[in-house]
C-alpha cells in the first residue's frame, strides 16, 4: 500500500530538526520520498493545515490496566497497589486482552506509534498489539517466584514469550523485572542472563518513591542504583521507569553505563511522589532521556502530548526557571531520544525510516495561529491528543478521524 501526504507543515526532527512544507509518499512501510512529489498514490492524505510528525513513542506502560480507570484516584500508594490487586486476582487473560485492546485504541486515537509495555501474559498483549496495527515493546513481568500468582516460574514465562515473538514486524519482546522490592539479586541477574542471550532490551522501575529508596537502603545499606550497579545489573539494554530520587552520584553511575531513562511526569505527580526526576542533572551528564504515561491508573490517560506539557511544566517550576526545559528538547524526548533507545529506524520523518507518522488537524482553534515558527511550541504546549486526524503505523493507516 502506498500513502501520499500532500502540502502539510512537515515537522521532520531530522538531525537540523527542521519544519518544512511538502508532501511525504510512503511505500511498503517505509518514507519513500519527502518533497515535492509526483507519482500516483493508494490514498491520499490533504495535508493542507495539518502538521505531519513522527509517531509518538511511550516508554513505559501497563496496558492491560486501561480497563482498570478511576479505581485509585487521590489514596497513597500502599492503597493504590491494594487496590489494583484486588483486581488482579480475579482478573483473567480475556481481561488482559481487552484492556489492553482498550488501552492501544486511545493510544491511536491520541497519536502513540509505539510503546513500552510490563505486564503479565504479555502474550495477550500481543494479540491486542497485532489486531490494532500499533508498535509493542513487550516486557513479560518478573518478580521473585514466590511473589508470583502465574503459573511456572517469571522468568520461564518471560524467556518463553521472547523466543515466541522474537523477529515480528509489530512485537519486539523484552524482559521486565518489575523493581528492586519484588525482585531479589538473583532474579535480576537471571533477567540480565536472558535479554543478553537474546539480544533484548530490559525495563525496570527505578526510584520510583522516597520510600522504596530508604527500605532498600535499610535493607542492603545501599540506595537502589548503587545497589543495582553493584551486582552488575546495569547496562544500556536497561530502560529505568521513574528514577525520581536519584543522587548526583547514582546519575554519573547510570549515565556511564548507558541506562536510559523513562520518565513519567504526570503519574509522578498523581502519587504525589514528591520532588521531581533531576531532569537537568541527567541531560548535563549525557544521559538520554525519553517519556512515558505509565498505567491509566496513575494518570488517567494514554496522551502522550499531555505528557510532553507536563514533563515541560515540572521542571521549570521545581527549578524556578521557565529555561530549564523547552518545546524542541521535550518533543525530542517523546521521538528521536526514545527511538535510539529502542534502536528503531523511527522517530524522525527521513527518506528511509518506518513510516510511522501523525497527522495533526491545525485547523482547530487550539492549534492555530500556525507557522513553521511556532510549530513545536504548538505541538508541545497547545495541541493535545484529540488534534490527532491520522494516525500510521509502519505505512498504514491504523486510527483515521470521523
Ligand atoms: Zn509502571
Amino acid at each position: 500500500m502506498s500513502i501520499l501526504i500532500k502540502n502539510a507543515l512537515i515537522v521532520t526532527q531530522n538531525s537540523k530538526r527542521d519544519v518544512k512544507e511538502g508532501d511525504i509518499y510512503i511505500e511498503d512501510g517505509k518514507i519513500a520520498e519527502i518533497g515535492k512529489v509526483n507519482v500516483e498514490a493508494d490514498f491520499v492524505i490533504d495535508g493542507n493545515k495539518r502538521i505531519a510528525m513522527p509517531g509518538l513513542i511511550n516508554t513505559h506502560n501497563h496496558v492491560p490496566m486501561t480497563f482498570m480507570r478511576g479505581i485509585a484516584d487521590d489514596v497513597d500508594l500502599f492503597e493504590f497497589l491494594n487496590r489494583v490487586w484486588k483486581v488482579e486476582e480475579n482478573m483473567t487473560k480475556e481481561d488482559i486482552y481487552r484492556g489492553s485492546l482498550m488501552g492501544i485504541e486511545e493510544m491511536l486515537r491520541t497519536g502513540t506509534t509505539t510503546f513500552v509495555d510490563m505486564y503479565s501474559y504479555e502474550d495477550e498483549v500481543a494479540r491486542a498489539v497485532k489486531d490494532k496495527g500499533i508498535r509493542g515493546f513487550l516486557g513479560w513481568a518478573v518478580v521473585d517466584e514466590e511473589l508470583t500468582t502465574q503459573g511456572g516460574t517469571p522468568v520461564k514465562n518471560a524467556e518463553n514469550f521472547i523466543k515466541e515473538y522474537k523477529g515480528d514486524e509489530l512485537v519486539t519482546p523484552l524482559i521486565a523485572p518489575h523493581a528492586v522490592y519484588t525482585c531479589g539479586e538473583e532474579t535480576l541477574l537471571k533477567s540480565k542472563e536472558i535479554a543478553e542471550k537474546h539480544h533484548t532490551l530490559i525495563t525496570i522501575h527505578i526510584a520510583e518513591t522516597r520510600k522504596e529508596v530508604y527500605d532498600h537502603r535499610k535493607k542492603t545499606g545501599m540506595r537502589p542504583v548503587e545497589w543495582l550497579d553493584k551486582i552488575g545489573f546495569l547496562s544500556n539494554r536497561v530502560i529505568g521507569a521513574h528514577m525520581v530520587w536519584l543522587t548526583l552520584h547514582e546519575i554519573k553511575l547510570l549515565s556511564s553505563k548507558g541506562v536510559v531513562a523513562s520518565h513519567n511526569p504526570t503519574s509522578n505527580m498523581k502519587l504525589g511522589n514528591g520532588g521531581a526526576m533531576p531532569l537537568p542533572e541527567m541531560l548535563q551528564n549525557g544521559m538520554n532521556v525519553t517519556l512515558g504515561t505509565d498505567s491509566v491508573v496513575s494518570n488517567n490517560n494514554l496522551d502522550m502530548f499531555e505528557v510532553m506539557k507536563f514533563a515541560a511544566l515540572l521542571h521549570k517550576n521545581e527549578r524556578w526557571d521557565p529555561r530549564a526545559t523547552n518545546a524542541q528538547m521535550i518533543l525530542d524526548f517523546a521521538t528521536v531520544n526514545a527511538a535510539k533507545a529502542l534502536k528503531l529506524n523511527a522517530g524522525s520523518i527521513e527518506e528511509g525510516k518506518l513510516a510511522d507518522i501523525v497527522i495533526l488537524d491545525a485547523r482547530e482553534p487550539n492549534a492555530q495561529p500556525l507557522t513553521k515558527d511556532n510549530a513545536i511550541s504548538n505541538i508541545v504546549y497547545s495541541i493535545n491528543g484529540l488534534n490527532v486526524e491520522y494516525t500510521i503505523v509502519n505505512g498504514k493507516i491504523v486510527y483515521k478521524k470521523n
